[in-house]
């Protein structure tokens, strides 16, 4: 499953941070993904629970930022809000734009706890 291995990556990448910062476990955890990077939601939501049993982001509070796409349509100059890849410029129906924004999926910030993990 796609949404499972971009779970599993998000893991790996906040365990190293972690162990590299000494942390016990991973408090919070704060994503960037964008409304263009083809990642479906509810698929996203089940992979978590289960990419997270058994790792430092176990008891994790998680939040998503989504950041809708914009595109520069390399035309007319219009800057608009794109929902999908395929989408035409609103002004003048030409595909060939900049993507400024929305391919996003990173980790922004994390909050570590520096204690031993209560029982
Ligand atoms: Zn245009």
């Amino acid at each position: 499953m796609h949404e499972l291995s971009i779970v599993l990556s998000i893991v790996d990448i906040a365990t190293a941070e972690m162990e590299k910062a000494g942390g016990q476990s991973i408090l919070e955890i704060e994503l960037d993904m964008g409304c263009l990077s083809s990642i479906e939601m509810n698929a996203f939501e089940f992979a978590w629970m289960q990419g997270i049993k058994e790792t430092a982001l176990e008891h994790v509070v998680k939040k998503v930022n989504r950041i809708e796409g914009r595109a520069r349509c390399l035309d007319c100059s219009n800057g608009f809000a794109l929902q999908h890849f395929y989408d035409a410029c609103p002004a003048c129906g030409s595909h060939r734009m900049d993507i400024l924004q929305g391919k996003e999926l990173s980790v922004k910030t994390m909050v570590l706890s520096q204690a031993a993990p209560s029982p």
